[in-house]
């Protein structure tokens, strides 16, 4: 993927790779911007937002997307494909006992179909290193100060598996249209650095 490691050695073994493929006829260019600018262009945190407000309305849309989240995407118009391979996405749910929160320890794999480009702490070794050592720290620093009998689940992403997480619905929201709640989340939200 080039798409989240841009400024990996990676990347750049992957433009190589993108040369002599289309040096040798082998790949078409303007094809691939296509397919990639296609992909950039639906990859919205709004796609996230969309998934929690079917979820907090939908049980049993509920259930299946913590079951499977790949299985259950296109119920909702989603998929995690659009990369160069099909990543596994799980979603882990927010309960009165856990909070999960998610980061990529090894560089900066995260759900861009879902979430859209990664904010830039999240890549950051600080955040990286930090949050795993000291989670309830961390997230006091971005002013999500959890109760101490409140677990703390980190996630810890890579290119085969990605995660979002599923918040809790804030109360008062029984009135809420489901176009309504999906405004209520936010992209901290679904990494778990805030509640909803
Ligand atoms: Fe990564």
């Amino acid at each position: 993927m080039s798409d989240d490691h841009d400024d990996s050695p990676i990347a750049a073994r992957v433009r190589e790779l993108e040369a002599v493929l289309e040096e040798k006829g082998l790949l078409d260019a303007a094809e691939l911007d296509r397919a990639l600018e296609a992909f950039a262009h639906n990859a919205t945190p709004a796609n996230g937002f969309r998934v929690v407000a079917r979820a907090w309305v939908d049980d049993g849309f509920r259930a299946r997307l913590v079951e499977d989240a790949n299985a259950a995407l296109p119920e909702v118009g989603l998929s995690m494909g659009g990369g160069l391979q099909v990543q596994r996405l799980r979603v882990v749910e927010n309960t009165e006992e856990v909070h999960n929160v998610v980061v990529c320890t090894l560089c900066s794999c995260y759900p861009i179909a879902l979430l859209g480009p990664s904010p830039t702490w999240y890549k950051s070794p600080a955040y990286r290193s930090r949050v795993v050592s000291h989670p309830r720290e961390v997230l006091a620093q971005f002013g999500l100060e959890l109760p101490r009998e409140t677990e703390i689940r980190v996630w810890d992403a890579n290119a085969e598996t990605r995660y979002m997480v599923l918040p809790r619905r804030p109360a008062g929201t029984e009135h809420l249209s489901e176009d309504e709640l999906a405004g209520r989340v936010t992209r901290n939200g679904l990494i778990g650095t805030a509640a909803v």
